[in-house]
Parts: C-alpha cells; sequence; structure tokens
C-alpha cells in the first residue's frame, strides 16, 4: 500500500490530490482514523430497504451515512427513519458531487444489475471505496471496465457475495481447501424461489434480468466454492413455463458444469421453483447444506456425522462489518471485483450454451 500510495502521488499535482482525498479520508495519510465508515446506499429498492439499512444498525465497523435515490419521497422517508443529514443525500444526477463528501467512504451499489457498471464506475472517480451487488453486471467486459476504473482510481471494489461471509458456506469451502473427504467429484447445487410479480427488472434484459444473473450464481458459487475450482465447460439449457411473464430473459436454467480435476455440477436456477440446496459428494464421503444461501439459517451434515449449523447474528452485518475491517486494514476483500467477474465469465458461457445448445468451453 505505501509503495501504490507513493506512486500514485507522484503522478498527481498537490492539488489534484487534495481534491481526491478530500472524497475519501481513508485515502488521506493525514486523516485521523475513522472507527466507523460511512456507507452510503445507491438505490433504496427492497435489499437496501429491508436487509442492508436494517444491517447497517447493528453494524461496528461501519454506519448508514448517505444515501442516493432518483425519488424524492424515498429520501424523505429514509432521512426521518434514520436520522440522515441533507448533505448525505444525491439523486443519481448529483451523485458524482459526493466526491467532496468526508462522511462518505465507500457507495454500495444496489440498483438492477445494467446499472452497476456505470454507478461503480462514478464512484470510483468520486475517489470511494465500492460495493456492488451480485451480479457484478451484465457482461464480462462491464466486469473488466469497474475493475480497471477501481484500479485507476486507487478504491477497492468488493462485490456483496454475503454467502462466503458465512461460516456455514464457509465450511464447504474449507473442505476444498483440507480434503477431509478427499477430491469432491460430483455436486448438486440449486437456487431459485417462486416470484409471483409479472413487472420487474428481473424480467427485463436491458436492465440485467434474467434468473441466471440472479439466483444463478448462488448455485453457480455452489459448484465453484465445493470444488475451489474453475469450470472448463458448461452445457445449459433455459427454459419457462410463463412465456406471458417471461418474454426476454429465462425463468429457469439449468447447467452442468465440468472443473479441471474431472469434478462434474448439476445446477439448477429458476424464478418458477423454491429450491436451494448444494450436496458435495466426494471420493470418501458427502457434505451438504439446505439451505445453502439464504440470509439466515444455512445449515447441512457431513457424512462423518458433523454437523453444520453455525448461528450468526445478521449475515449482511457480518459481510459489512468485514469488507469494512478489510478496507481499514488494506487487507485482502473476502469477494474483491475479481470473483464477482469469474461468476461471470461463467454467466456468458452459459448464455451461450443455451443458445447453440452446444458444450461451451470456458477461456
Ligand atoms: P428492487 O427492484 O427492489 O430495487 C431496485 C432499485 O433501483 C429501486 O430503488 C429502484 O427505484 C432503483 N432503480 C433505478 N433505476 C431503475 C430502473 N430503470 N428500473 C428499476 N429500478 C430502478 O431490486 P432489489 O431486489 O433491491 O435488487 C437490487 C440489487 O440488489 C440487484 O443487483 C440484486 O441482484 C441485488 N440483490 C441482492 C440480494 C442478496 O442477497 N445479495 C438480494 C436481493 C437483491
Amino acid at each position: 500500500m505505501l509503495i501504490e500510495r507513493r506512486d500514485f502521488l507522484s503522478t498527481l499535482t498537490l492539488a489534484g490530490a487534495a481534491t481526491l482525498f478530500s472524497g475519501n479520508p481513508l485515502l488521506a495519510s493525514t486523516a485521523p482514523k475513522k472507527e466507523k465508515l460511512g456507507i452510503a446506499l445507491v438505490g433504496l429498492g427492497y435489499y437496501s430497504t429491508d436487509l442492508l439499512a436494517p444491517a447497517l444498525q447493528m453494524t461496528e465497523k461501519c454506519y448508514l451515512a448517505g444515501i442516493v435515490t432518483g425519488t424524492p419521497a424515498k429520501a424523505e422517508t429514509w432521512k426521518a427513519k434514520y436520522n440522515i443529514p441533507d448533505k448525505n443525500i444525491y439523486n443519481y444526477k448529483n451523485f458524482d458531487q459526493i466526491a467532496n463528501n468526508p462522511d462518505i467512504d465507500v457507495v454500495y451499489v444496489v440498483l438492477p444489475p445494467s446499472m452497476h457498471r456505470e454507478f461503480v464506475v462514478r464512484a470510483a472517480k468520486a475517489g470511494k471505496h465500492v460495493f456492488c451487488e451480485k451480479p457484478m453486471a451484465p457482461s464480462v467486459a462491464d466486469c473488466e471496465a469497474m475493475i480497471q476504473a477501481c484500479k485507476s482510481n486507487k478504491v477497492k471494489l468488493a462485490i456483496g457475495y454475503r454467502c462466503q461471509h458465512d461460516p456455514n458456506i464457509q465450511a464447504i469451502m474449507k473442505l476444498a481447501k483440507e480434503p477431509k473427504f478427499g477430491k469432491a467429484k460430483m455436486i448438486t447445487s440449486a437456487a431459485g424461489y417462486f416470484d409471483a410479480r409479472t413487472d420487474h427488472w428481473k424480467q427485463n434484459k436491458a436492465l440485467g434480468g434474467g434468473v441466471m444473473g440472479d439466483m444463478g450464481v448462488y448455485a453457480l458459487q455452489g459448484a465453484r466454492l465445493a470444488t475451489g475450482e474453475e469450470p472448463v465447460s458448461v452445457f445449459a439449457q433455459a427454459s419457462t413455463t410463463r412465456p406471458d411473464i417471461y418474454k426476454e430473459v429465462e425463468e429457469t436454467m439449468m447447467f452442468m458444469l465440468d472443473f479441471p480435476s474431472g469434478a462434474k455440477a448439476s445446477c439448477q436456477t429458476s424464478f418458477g421453483i423454491n429450491m436451494n440446496h448444494l450436496q458435495v459428494n466426494y471420493e470418501k464421503g458427502w457434505a451438504k447444506l439446505e439451505p445453502q444461501s439464504g440470509y439466515i439459517g444455512n445449515k447441512g451434515s457431513m457424512s462423518d456425522g458433523t454437523i453444520i449449523n453455525f448461528p450468526i447474528k445478521n449475515q449482511q452485518a457480518k459481510q459489512l462489518d468485514e469488507d469494512c475491517t478489510a478496507l481499514m486494514a488494506n487487507t485482502e476483500l473476502i469477494a474483491p471485483g475479481e470473483e464477482g467477474l469469474r461468476d461471470i465469465r461463467v454467466v456468458e458461457a452459459i448464455y451461450k450454451s443455451a443458445t447453440s445448445g452446444k458444450i461451451v468451453k470456458i477461456g
């Protein structure tokens, strides 16, 4: 970090550095260390309202400092409910002025996926660290641009993969690193729910809808995390039982993954079926979770009788605190932008396979 900061400073004029650092006190070596980082949520829909804002009332390393919304009425409600000062409330147009707000250390992008790239890049240019919800973006090119923008502006990018902060999923991840039952051979991984909505961005292609990015990344993560490997090829099939609603995007995706070790995964995701499980068969045993990607209550067992059932107070609060601790200590994030990109590489191949009806290699 010291080297990075020195190189960075040498490329800036003093005035330029002052402007940039005024936005993010974490980057200014002279600024007093903050005990809690200020987070601004961008997009005040379901996930921000029901999960992230309540979690930010429990966090120890960060707090809800600001909001960015396109709806003035929401700004009023949030301002009153969470005691947010006017100077920390932005809309999509004046958002870039956040660069001059030292209260905000991190911008958390919680918008439809097609908007992630624009707001991650703008946040990075404003000198703010960025958290971005999954799926990272609709394309590999978008993800690469987001990673590059954060690198160029010397800020960090974390993807909101809350499950990777959950000790129950971590128990499965550990079996890939410390193989108690030998290598993973066959994985079954599913994530889906019945979505009764008929007119939402999740059904809109231009906004980044489709079940694959939304719930499919959980099914995919189950397989990737259980093997600790990146898939080399995929065969996928998309379908819908409600063509009147799922006109532009798939309601259900089934995909089979091949891993370099020879491990295979059969994965399912759907907006029409409630399902959430992960089963990993190893050379000499098995481990399973059901649910595997819930907000609470992920639990399971292993073939040797081990019970997986670590209670956690609040998954999102744990994610936010762990990511902010990493920012403050300048240590590695659990799920940086590169992890989001790894999934989108596979997601792109899944769509190619579903369209062509052929096995697609993942480069
Ligand atoms: P939502 O539809 O409830 O909210 C979306 C927000 O974006 C709203 O505030 C809406 O006003 C705003 N918006 C701005 N421009 C818009 C446009 N053109 N069309 C639609 N909305 C627009 O969605 P959500 O469920 O809160 O999802 C937001 C993000 O959070 C997505 O990336 C989603 O995948 C992610 N998410 C993650 C989890 C998780 O467990 N990590 C759970 C739910 C959602």
